[in-house]
């Protein structure tokens, strides 16, 4: 990894800013446990009383929940109840782990606005902001809202591979057309919603995990791929609790489009390969590695792969094998960001299948 900004030691958050949250959160009735509200500032510094599992605060678009000793989700819910696209502030879940000395945020969403939430969160919990922040891939909607950690003179570390730097770069830096505003350019990011924030610490050597010590705990930040060409996947040894980005999705029909579909069955074979670990997708519900929801995203993986291959052997197109594909009856319902995700998919399949 190269540093190119020293390490800094968080300072302790101005009292106002504390206060300024917890109002908001009456004033919005955002469901933050009450216990943690009135508990004093020593208590909530040592993670409150809640469970695992407890939500600790609650937006249209998204909440918060425990899922560990000093780790937190952010569990995006874009969708409205009839399925439709919601509020897209989050978009993505992403997460936090706090250590003594360092807290690390995994993924800033897609907007400012949206990652305001979870730097709030940070704040209340712990009296302090995430010092690091990292970046499982280069997509949009897991690193547009870097922003939002920037408050009060607080400048997280940013992190991401060397690869994922420059996919970000290339998709999101160049200007389009604002139909918003005729005679305008924006960058491709900021139609999204976002805004691009470059990395202070960069993984060069993607092809061996490494650790971060955070005070009294340890992270492995784990280079993969499949979901893009690179992916990172962040473990906590104290809680075993695993970030996997978007290599795992729950519920949700997930995007192929920067993908290498082989090697993306093999990550999540390794990633959930412990059966006993907690695993935050890159959206839907956090799982157990063991749990049917994994299990059901499983399937899903291989029934795409084969029908992939049986179609692409009798010699139809990607576009037909993407229409002739139906969802197995044993996962249930899926989940759509929006249509044509069959068909990206198949693409992906097939752009693989024809190299060989
Ligand atoms: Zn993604």
């Amino acid at each position: 990894m190269t540093t190119f900004n020293q390490n800094r030691i968080p300072e302790t958050s101005h009292p106002s800013q504390r206060r300024q949250f917890l109002e908001r959160c009456f004033g919005t009735s955002c469901g933050f446990a009450a216990t943690l509200l009135l508990a004093p500032l020593a208590a909530r510094r040592a993670y409150g009383q809640e469970k695992a599992g407890d939500v600790l605060g609650k937006r249209p678009f998204g909440r918060i929940e425990k899922i560990g000793d000093g780790v937190w989700a952010l569990v995006s819910t874009p969708f409205q109840a009839n399925g439709s696209a919601g509020d897209l502030s989050t978009h993505s879940n992403g997460g936090l782990i706090v250590g003594t000395d360092k807290i690390l945020a995994i993924d800033s969403y897609r907007t400012r606005a949206g990652c305001q939430f979870m730097a709030e969160a940070c704040q209340f919990l712990t009296g302090r902001m995430p010092t690091h922040v990292v970046h499982t891939h280069f997509h949009f909607d897991h690193l547009g809202g870097t922003r939002g950690f920037l408050q009060q003179a607080n400048t997280p570390e940013v992190i991401m591979t060397q690869t994922t730097r420059q996919l970000a770069f290339e998709a999101y830096l160049k200007t389009q057309d604002d139909h918003n505003n005729p005679g305008l350019k924006t960058s491709a990011i900021e139609k999204w919603g976002g805004n691009l924030t470059d990395a202070s610490m960069i993984i060069e050597d993607e092809t061996k995990p490494l650790t971060l010590d955070l005070g009294g705990r340890s992270v492995t930040i784990t280079p993969m791929s499949g979901h893009t060409s690179s992916d990172l996947v962040i473990f906590d040894q104290k809680s075993q609790v695993t970030f996997a980005g978007d290599l795992v999705w729950d519920g949700i029909f997930p995007n192929f489009m920067s993908s290498s579909p082989k090697q993306w069955i093999d990550s999540v074979k390794t990633i959930t390969a412990a059966s006993d670990q907690t695993i935050v997708p890159g959206h839907g519900s956090v799982c157990q590695s063991n749990s049917d929801n994994i299990k059901k995203y499983r399937v899903l993986l291989e029934e795409i792969e084969s029908h992939a291959r049986a179609e692409f052997k009798r010699g139809a197109t990607d576009m037909d094998a993407a229409k002739s594909f139906q969802l197995p009856e044993s996962i249930g319902d899926f989940r759509y960001f929006r249509s044509g995700f069959h068909e990206i998919a198949m693409a992906a399949w097939y752009r693989e299948l024809k190299r060989k």
